[in-house]
């Protein structure tokens, strides 16, 4: 599903260059739920934002679900994410003026289906996350726990093949996280792959297989079962 060869990531700023991922190799299958971990800067964001396309790689490979994601237009880069990627952020990134169940809608929107069908659409995820009644608020009226599980939904709609999700849990409190990692391995269970970057450990415990990232490679990797040295 997911095949990193070598990666190298450097951010330059004016005479400075600041080299992140330094020949990172991962693989990840369809179906598996992970989670990345490693401090504040050891370049979580960087490796998921590279694995949603909406970041360049400087060297390396990377193949999603099969085909080589480099010197991609914007347009293609658009049709693998809105085909094949969905998105969870610790900061929710719902849009303010628009309730819940047209947050929902929303990349149902982008693919020209009518208002109608597209809110009874996402009525329906919003059901699944157990939030129907909540359908009409707004986002300042829900519950941080609410609003994550408006966005995961948001995530759901077009069908994802993986949910790259960074820092999910962070802006909640540990009742709540235990939550959102619970309806986590609930959507895991129908064979949705599942990347979850953290910093906090508990919360990668919920997870199958945890990887360590560390100088910009991955340190090691550890199992329920197994510790697996790199
Ligand atoms: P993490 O998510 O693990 O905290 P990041 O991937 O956000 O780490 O960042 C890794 C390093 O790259 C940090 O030192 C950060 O300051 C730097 N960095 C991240 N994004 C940029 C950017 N757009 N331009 C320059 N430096 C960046
Ligand atoms: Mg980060």
């Amino acid at each position: 599903m997911i095949e990193l060869k070598r990666l190298h990531k450097s951010y330059i700023t004016g005479n400075n260059k600041l080299h992140v991922l330094k020949g990172l190799d991962l693989t990840i299958e369809q179906g598996e739920l992970v989670s990345i971990m490693g401090s504040s800067g050891s370049g979580k964001s960087t490796l998921l934002n590279i694995l949603g396309i909406l970041d360049s790689y400087d060297q390396g490979s990377y193949k999603l679900n099969g085909t080589l994601m480099s010197n991609l237009t914007e347009k293609k880069a658009a049709h693998y994410r809105n085909n094949l990627l969905g998105f969870v952020f610790q900061s929710f990134n719902l849009i303010s003026f628009k309730n819940a169940v047209e947050n929902v809608a929303l990349p149902l929107y982008y693919q020209g289906v009518s208002r109608k069908k597209r809110n009874k659409i996402a009525l329906d995820y919003l059901d699944k996350m157990g939030l129907k009644d909540w359908a009409e608020h707004m986002p300042s009226e829900l519950s941080g726990g609410q609003k994550q599980r408006v966005a995961i939904a948001r995530a759901m709609i077009s069908k994802p093949k993986v949910i790259l999700a960074d820092e999910p849990t962070g802006a909640l409190d540990s009742a709540t996280s235990i939550e959102v990692m619970e309806l986590f391995r609930e959507i895991n269970k129908d064979g949705i792959t599942m990347i979850i970057v953290t910093h906090e450990q508990d919360i990668s415990e919920k997870t199958d297989r945890i990887i360590h990232l560390k100088d910009g490679i991955i340190e090691f990797e550890h199992n329920t079962k197994k510790l697996v040295y790199v």
